[in-house]
């Protein structure tokens, strides 16, 4: 009977009654999170900002990072699952963990708006969605910022990953511009993404606001490759 009425439950409920992660049945609050208690324990949460120079950077547009998590294990596996196999519903337990952080993080920081870091054209085509964009519209509805898609790709970049400091930064040259007809001037701003590395891709989307007149700019990711 108990079988039945949980085979039950499944159906009604398939994405929110499991983990995420390990696919154990989840109890009471954790449904909402989307984790079991015994996943997010093996999280690497982060309690601070920082970082006011990145040892990779020239020069620096970046005034504050935050991360939610470090990039290992369990939330390395989420986030290729995201990008890699389509999986649009991991959003959710991302978005909890990148809300539950945020006031630990940025407890006295005041934003004007939210900006996702813009995939190319090409590469939305092939994955359907942004999953920067996710992040932000999820965190833009809890957090009570508005969320601006106002920065877009113009050039496809190489995976920084495989290239060296100099030509992450000529990749990157020129890679975002402002949408047209935005207009900044003035203004605080947190750009959002999924992980930070070297800070590299975020510091040009942050510099571009600034030539437009922003007064702050901050990054927010859900992982970070970095302790902070
Ligand atoms: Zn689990």
């Amino acid at each position: 009977m108990r079988r039945l009425i949980n085979g039950i439950l499944n159906l009604i409920y398939p994405e929110r009654a499991r983990c995420s992660l390990c696919k154990d049945e989840l109890i009471s609050w954790e449904i909402q999170l989307g984790i079991c208690h015994q996943c997010l324990n093996e999280m690497n949460f982060f309690a601070g900002k920082g970082l006011k120079k990145l040892p990779e950077l020239f020069e620096q547009h970046i005034d504050l990072v935050g991360s939610a998590v470090l990039y290992t294990g369990l939330i390395k596996e989420l986030i290729y699952r995201l990008k890699y196999y389509g999986e649009r519903q991991l959003i959710y337990p991302m978005v909890e963990l990148m809300v539950r952080q945020y006031y630990i993080i940025f407890k006295e920081e005041k934003w004007d708006g939210l900006i996702p870091v813009p995939l190319h054209e090409s590469r939305l085509h092939e994955r359907g969605y942004n999953q920067a964009l996710l992040l932000a519209v999820g965190l833009s509805f809890y957090l009570k910022i508005p969320c601006f898609d106002w920065v877009e790709r113009v050039k496809e970049t190489h995976p920084q990953n495989q290239l060296t400091l100099d030509q992450r930064r000529k990749n990157l040259e020129g890679a975002f511009r402002l949408k047209k007809g935005i207009e900044i001037k003035g203004g605080r701003w947190l750009i959002i993404d999924d992980i930070f590395t070297t800070g590299n891709t975020t510091n040009e989307i942050a510099k571009i606001l600034k030539e437009a007149g922003a007064e702050k700019v901050g990054v927010y990711t859900l992982a970070s490759g970095r302790m902070m």
